[in-house]
């Protein structure tokens, strides 16, 4: 297992165990370790390779043959010290792509500092969305770390039949039309010369604030 598409996921709870059945449905193999006998058991079925072992053991990491592996997936959340020094450990063994997840934004901080390259907040990042959803109506919504937005929202009411060029949203509202889509059809990319239909979504993209702005509007 030598390639890049050889993934090790440490840490099976819910989000390291979605985040290796994700993977495995995308065509990767993936090593999968947990210190909890009966995790590793649930997951031997499943994975390509599964072992208990406690990752912040270097020695372990070793033995299990880490270094084959240049990427890592880091699910523990719950046990902070766990999950600091196992991102430490794979940091001085030289793991080129270090992902971690953490639970609050001074954990996030730890992991960085001791070499985690992406630290992913799964709960801020979810419950965030839902508010965002909730409170202007889009119908999804999806944030880029540098204030940067995608979201799909209904169509303003007075733009049904008329052209993204007569609407000109980016001049009134500072977002760009990215696709456009009726109930039943795919998402079509928009062009400057297409008419929105009735009851039609669209996909826009812009500064998180405008986004969330002409969203407020629809
Ligand atoms: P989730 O909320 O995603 O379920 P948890 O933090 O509760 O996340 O679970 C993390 C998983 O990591 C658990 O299955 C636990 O057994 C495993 N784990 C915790 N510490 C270690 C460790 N030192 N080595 C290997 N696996 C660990």
């Amino acid at each position: 297992m030598a390639k890049d598409e050889n993934i090790v996921v440490i840490g099976l709870g819910r989000f390291g165990g979605q985040v290796a059945d994700s993977l495995l449905q995308l065509g990767h193999e993936v090593l999968g370790v947990d210190e909890s006998e009966h995790l590793v058991q649930q997951w031997s079925d499943k994975l390509t390779h599964v072992v208990q072992a406690d990752a912040t053991d270097e020695d372990a990491l070793l033995q299990i043959g880490i270094k084959e592996f240049s990427r890592a997936v880091v699910g523990i959340g719950s046990d902070i010290e766990a999950s600091v020094l196992t991102v430490l450990t794979l940091s001085e063994l030289g793991l080129r792509e270090i992902w971690a997840k953490a639970v609050s934004a001074k954990h996030g901080r730890i992991l960085r500092s001791v070499g985690a390259h992406h630290v992913i907040y799964p709960e801020a990042t979810m419950g965030e969305r839902v508010a965002h959803l909730m409170a202007t109506r889009m119908l999804d919504f999806f944030e880029l770390e540098d204030g940067f937005a995608i979201a799909r929202t209904r169509a303003p009411h007075n733009a049904a039949g008329r052209t993204l060029a007569e609407l000109a949203l980016r001049t009134q509202h500072g977002v760009t039309v990215v696709g456009i889509k009726t109930s039943g059809t795919d998402f079509r990319f928009a062009a400057p010369e297409t008419v929105v239909p009735e009851h039609a979504e669209l996909v826009v993209a812009g500064s998180t604030e405008l986004v969330q702005r002409f969203a407020a509007t629809t």
